[in-house]
């Protein structure tokens, strides 16, 4: 099985949460690994001296990937670094959450880049080194929330709602180069995004999901590295929701 032996991925927010886990992963997979981050430099580099010990490559890399000049730089140290680029995880994401009454146009325009805009930034840079190479992995993290919405996240959902559009647009135009593009959609998962959730409020969000418990950065870091594998060769413009049965449809 060949999975992600000897290819070189891109994981943006990779200093913590989900894209630390899918960083990790994809190195146990043996594949080589630019992690990426923002403001977490010393877990970051944490994180890729855990990753080297192992007998890993990896480089971690500062880039706010809500900016395309800092997008570009961050693939092209992929390139040069390891001389190409196969898979990327667009995983870099904040929340600003309030009522739309109440929320201002810099946390909706701050939620939007950097959900948002970032992936297109980073596969438009990443895109173009694939094309050469007749192969491509992306691999975009929405959620559930941009499949049914929530109240007090309009920002984010709009974010998240988009990067589905993004996906499914992308992988019509680069499919004829054997570059595939689809979204992971996880539903709760414990990080530092959901640390604020009351006690109570986790307790009664577990009712809704089927499989009775909250999920873990590994059940996404999985579903993440099958879909960035050579053997998910067949799949593209699909969104895998990964939420213990939370939304069903
Ligand atoms: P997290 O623990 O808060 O981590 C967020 C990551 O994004 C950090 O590594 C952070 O890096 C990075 N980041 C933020 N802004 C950035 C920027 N401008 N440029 C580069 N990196 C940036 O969040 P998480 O829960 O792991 O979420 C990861 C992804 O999964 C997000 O897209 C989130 O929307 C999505 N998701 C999460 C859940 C959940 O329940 N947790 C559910 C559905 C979807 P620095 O700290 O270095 O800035």
């Amino acid at each position: 099985m060949a999975g992600v032996q000897d290819r070189t991925a891109v994981v943006t927010g990779a200093s913590r949460g989900i894209g630390r886990a899918i960083a990790l992963q994809l190195a146990k997979g043996g594949a080589s690994v630019v992690i990426n981050y923002h403001a977490s430099a010393q877990a970051a580099e944490e994180l890729a001296a855990q990753i080297s010990a192992a007998g890993g490559k990896v480089l971690p890399f500062k880039a706010d990937v809500s900016q395309l000049a800092e997008a570009e730089g961050l693939i092209k140290a992929a390139v040069d670094h390891f001389g190409k680029i196969d898979i990327l995880v667009n995983n870099a994401g904040v929340t600003r959450d309030m009522l739309i009454m109440m929320m201002k146009e810099e946390d909706w325009d701050v939620v939007i880049n950097t959900n948002l805009k970032s992936a297109w930034n980073c596969s438009k840079a990443a895109t173009r080194a694939m094309m050469r190479k007749r192969y491509g992995r992306i691999v975009n993290i929405t959620s559930v929330v941009g499949i049914a919405g929530q109240a007090g996240q309009s920002n984010y959902a709009a974010s998240k709602a988009g990067l589905i559009g993004l996906t499914k647009s992308l992988a019509r135009e680069v499919a004829s180069r054997s570059i595939t593009v689809n979204a992971v959609a996880p539903g709760f998962i414990t990080t530092d995004m959901t640390a604020t959730v009351s006690p109570d409020m986790l307790e009664e969000l577990k009712k809704r999901i089927p499989l009775e418990r909250w999920g873990t950065v590994e059940d996404i870091a999985h579903a993440v590295t099958f879909l960035a594998s050579e053997e998910a060769s067949y799949i593209t413009g699909q969104v895998l929701s990964v939420d213990g049965g939370l939304i069903m449809g």
